[in-house]
């Protein structure tokens, strides 16, 4: 089997490269095709809050996901496909001092990159979020635009966009290794159903989320990639505020004749929270009547050595800590029950932002990954990117620099907050 270009991992940044390089090649000429292990969405993705938001401390990724925002608030009319996308606007709230400084800075920054956002105090809280504990001086910056995907219904339609435009996707289909010719990565070995297969490849890129590191190992390419183990907790979502709530946007569906328009949305019962001063982020799962809760940042994730070795179970101090936590800023939720917890995979870098480019020593092998817990709101436009990147056309998704995979070397690496905040 012969491929053009080869996605390894079909999380959502696989899916979505392979959907942009398919866009740019003639399946007979260049076939793209791409390999997935498990199923898609199996691993970060299929587990991700999925939260989109533009509130970023660097202009780079305020201007992605604002981009990027776009993209999946028109997926539904361009594609016909649905991806659960929610515009309950999104809230990052935080104290006086430092947080408040952080607020005001981001704030500034986005609206000079065009995303629409409100710097917004105690009482513009309350009357968003009616029941929320805040102090008098707390501070705010929303978003009106932004909100959340699911996940799943994400991996599934980029999926379907790709093999639209003519890509082979696989899945149950594991790369074991590289043949190297001459110093240069030529095909893979494919795992698939007991069976292996080669497949020879011009370019490939790998983006196998935690797994990255080790695939690439196999190549000789080493990179400061590692994979850490977040826990969420998960409550009963309830019951959303009747009438429309001031919280709430029309999606661009909506604005179709109602006969056209799929199916509403679910509604969610609040905004996303990103709550800075009390170290948590929530949203509403609404089509699981549930409500998400996780940590903002990286400090209690245990670091895996294997990801394969992920152990599932949610420790109960977690669980107890999310539920306080959650409750103390929004004690509507002291009536409702536990209803799930889970573990995952970020794959972190020492900048908290992803490497994406040619793997140095091995060039015409890209590696899309690292993206630190912050990287799904991004796909759209990391798949445009990538695909501009690896056919060699000029880059208008995103500065290459910014992600350039020997940044640490090249001691430029600015140092990030965890998830860019
Ligand atoms: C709990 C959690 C919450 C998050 N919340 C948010 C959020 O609210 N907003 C946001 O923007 N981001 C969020 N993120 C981050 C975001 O989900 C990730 O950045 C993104 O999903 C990474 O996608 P990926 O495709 O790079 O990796 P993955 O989804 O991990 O995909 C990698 C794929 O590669 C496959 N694979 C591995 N090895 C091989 C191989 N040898 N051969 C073939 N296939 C292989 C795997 O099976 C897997 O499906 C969250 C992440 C987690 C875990």
């Amino acid at each position: 089997m012969r491929a053009h270009t080869l996605v390894i991992g079909g999380g959502v940044m696989g899916l979505s490269i392979a959907a942009e390089l398919a866009a740019r090649l003639d399946p007979l000429e260049a076939p793209v095709v791409l390999f997935e292990r498990r199923e898609f969405g199996a691993g970060s993705s299929g587990r991700s809050g999925a939260i989109l938001r533009a509130f970023y401390s660097d202009r780079e990724l305020i201007g992605m996901a604002r981009d990027s925002l776009r993209a999946y608030a028109s997926f539904a009319t361009r594609t016909g496909r649905t991806i659960g996308f929610t515009r309950c606007g999104v809230l990052s709230i935080g104290a006086p001092g430092a947080q408040a400084v952080l607020i005001e800075r981001n704030v500034a920054a986005m609206r000079e990159c065009g995303v629409e956002v409100e710097r917004i105090d105690a009482a513009r809280l309350r009357e968003l979020v009616p029941g929320i504990d805040v102090a008098p001086d707390t501070i705010a910056a929303f978003e009106p635009g932004g909100g959340f995907v699911d996940p799943q219904r994400t991996c599934q339609a980029f999926a379907a966009l790709a093999r639209s435009r003519g890509a082979t996707l696989r899945e149950g289909a594991r790369v074991v290794r590289w043949f190297v010719e001459h110093g240069r990565a030529v095909a893979v070995e494919v795992e698939c159903a007991g069976a292996l297969q080669r497949v020879e490849f011009q370019r490939a890129v790998v983006a196998a989320g935690p797994w990255t590191r080790a695939l690439l190992e196999l190549l000789g390419v080493r990179l400061p990639l590692r994979a850490v183990r977040p826990e969420q907790h998960f409550v009963a979502m309830p019951a959303p505020p009747s009438g429309a709530a001031s919280f709430e946007r029309e999606s661009p569906e909506e604005w179709l004749d109602a006969r056209f328009a799929p199916p509403r949305e679910p509604r969610a019962a609040h905004p996303v929270l990103l709550d800075l001063e009390r170290g948590f982020y929530t949203r509403c799962e609404p089509v699981r009547g549930r409500t998400r809760i996780g940590a903002l940042d990286y400090e209690r994730d245990v670091e895996l050595a294997d990801p394969d070795a992920l152990d599932e179970r949610v420790s109960a101090d977690f669980s107890a800590w999310a539920r306080e936590r959650l409750c103390s800023r929004l004690p509507a939720y002291s009536e409702t029950s536990d209803v799930d917890a889970q573990a995952a995979w970020y794959t972190l870098t020492p900048d908290s932002q992803a490497l994406i480019g040619p793997c140095p020593g091995a060039h015409n092998v890209f590696v899309a990954s690292g993206f630190s817990g912050h990287g799904f709101k991004l796909a759209p436009s990391i798949g445009e990117g990538v695909a501009q990147l690896m056919l060699g056309e000029a880059v208008g998704a995103f500065d290459p620099h910014f992600f350039a995979p020997e940044r640490f070397e090249q001691r430029r690496a600015r140092s990030g907050g965890a998830f860019g905040l």
